[in-house]
C-alpha cells in the first residue's frame, strides 16, 4: 500500500466543520467569532509511553485521549486534530483497529481529523489538538488564588495500578485488573468537566504525571502554596482491601502515579455547591482535597494533621 492509499483508507473522514481537511498541503480552519484557538501537542513513543504489543484500538483511543485531556484542562471545546505517525510497517489490521479507536473518540467529542504526516520509523504517535475557548476565558495554571479550594475529579491511582499489574509488580483480582488496565489504556478525558468549570475555576491542570507533580505546576505558575489532605484524596477502592505493603504502593500510585488524566482545579469557596451540582450532572466524583495558601510548595497532611514526607513527586523523562 502506498502512503497516500494508507492516508485515504484509514485517516480520511468527512470534515463538515472545516473549510479544507486532509489532502492538500495545508488544512484551512475558521475559528468562530469571539473565540481563541487553544493548541496542544502530545506524543506517545512506542516502548516509552506504551508497550509495543498494546492493542491498536486502545492505542488509537489513547493517542487522542491524552490530547483531549490537555484541552479539557484549558476549558476549551475540542474541534480539530492532526495526527503524525511513524510506523515500522503498514499492517492493515493494525491500522484499521488504530483508526477505529481514534475516530470513535474523535466523533464522541466532535473532533475532525484535518491532516498529519505519515512516515516509516520506530512507532511514534503524535497528535496536535486544536479547540476553541471564548476570548480571555481559558483556564490557566497561573490563576490559583490564596483561599481557593483544590478539587480533583474521578479517582486517583488506577492507571498506575494497571501499569504495576502489567509489570507483574502486583496481582490484582480479575475485576480490579480489568478496571485498572482500562484506566491506563483507555483514559476518559474530562472535556465536559473543563467546560463546566470554565467560568468557576481559577486554575486547572490535567493529572498526567501524578497529582503532586501536576499540582506543583499550578503552585509555581501562580506563586502560591498548597495544603493537601492525604486522607481526603479520592483513591481507587482497589487500594482499600490490603495491608501495609499496599499502603506504600497506594501512596505512590495516588500521589505520583502518572496517567490518571483526571483534572485538578482550584476554585473559590463560594462555588462549592455549584461544583457539587456539576459532579451530579456529569456523574463524576469531584472531591475537595485541600486549600491554596500563601508561600511555596505543597504540604501533605495525614488525617491527624501531621505532615507526611513524600518520597517521590512524579514522572519526569529527564530526571
Ligand atoms: P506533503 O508532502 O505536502 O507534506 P503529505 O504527503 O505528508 O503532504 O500528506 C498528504 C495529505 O495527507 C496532507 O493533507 C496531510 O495533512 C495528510 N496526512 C498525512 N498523514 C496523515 C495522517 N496520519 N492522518 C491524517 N492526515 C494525514
Ligand atoms: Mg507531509
Amino acid at each position: 500500500m502506498s502512503e497516500f492509499d494508507l492516508i485515504r483508507q484509514f485517516f480520511t473522514r468527512p470534515t463538515p466543520n472545516t473549510i479544507l481537511g486532509v489532502g492538500d498541503d495545508a488544512a484551512l480552519l475558521r475559528v468562530n467569532p469571539g473565540m481563541e484557538l487553544a493548541v496542544s501537542t502530545d506524543m506517545l513513543v512506542g516502548g516509552t509511553h506504551f508497550y509495543l504489543d498494546t492493542d491498536a484500538r486502545q492505542l488509537g483511543h489513547k493517542t487522542l485521549a491524552v490530547n483531549l485531556s490537555d484541552l479539557a484542562a484549558m476549558g476549551a471545546q475540542p474541534r480539530w486534530a492532526t495526527l503524525s505517525l511513524a510506523l515500522p510497517q503498514a499492517h492493515d489490521d493494525w491500522l484499521q483497529a488504530f483508526s477505529e479507536g481514534f475516530f470513535a473518540l474523535a466523533e464522541a467529542h466532535g473532533v475532525e481529523l484535518i491532516g498529519g504526516d505519515t512516515t516509516r520509523g520506530p512507532l511514534n504517535l503524535s497528535v496536535t489538538i486544536m479547540g476553541e475557548v471564548p476570548q480571555g476565558k481559558a483556564l490557566r495554571r497561573s490563576g490559583a488564588q490564596v483561599g481557593d479550594d483544590i478539587w480533583v475529579s474521578g479517582v486517583l491511582g488506577e492507571a498506575a495500578l494497571g501499569l504495576a499489574q502489567l509489570q507483574d509488580q502486583v496481582h490484582l483480582p480479575e475485576g480490579a485488573r480489568h478496571t485498572c488496565i482500562a484506566a491506563l489504556q483507555q483514559p476518559q478525558p474530562r472535556v465536559a468537566l473543563g467546560l463546566a468549570v470554565r467560568d468557576i475555576a481559577h486554575s486547572a491542570i490535567d493529572i498526567s504525571d501524578g497529582l503532586l507533580a501536576d499540582l506543583k505546576h499550578i503552585l509555581d505558575s501562580s506563586g502560591v502554596a498548597a495544603e493537601v489532605r492525604y486522607d481526603r484524596l479520592p483513591k481507587s477502592s482497589y487500594f482499600a482491601s490490603s495491608g501495609e505493603e499496599m499502603d506504600v504502593l497506594a501512596q505512590d500510585c495516588v500521589l505520583s502515579g502518572g496517567e490518571d488524566y483526571e483534572l485538578c482545579f482550584t476554585a473559590p469557596l463560594a462555588h462549592r455547591e455549584e461544583i457539587a451540582v456539576i459532579a451530579d450532572l456529569l456523574h463524576l466524583p469531584l472531591t475537595r482535597v485541600g486549600q491554596i495558601v500563601s508561600g511555596q510548595g505543597c504540604k501533605l497532611r495525614a488525617a491527624n494533621g501531621s505532615v507526611m514526607q513524600i518520597a517521590k513527586e512524579g514522572y519526569d523523562h529527564f530526571a
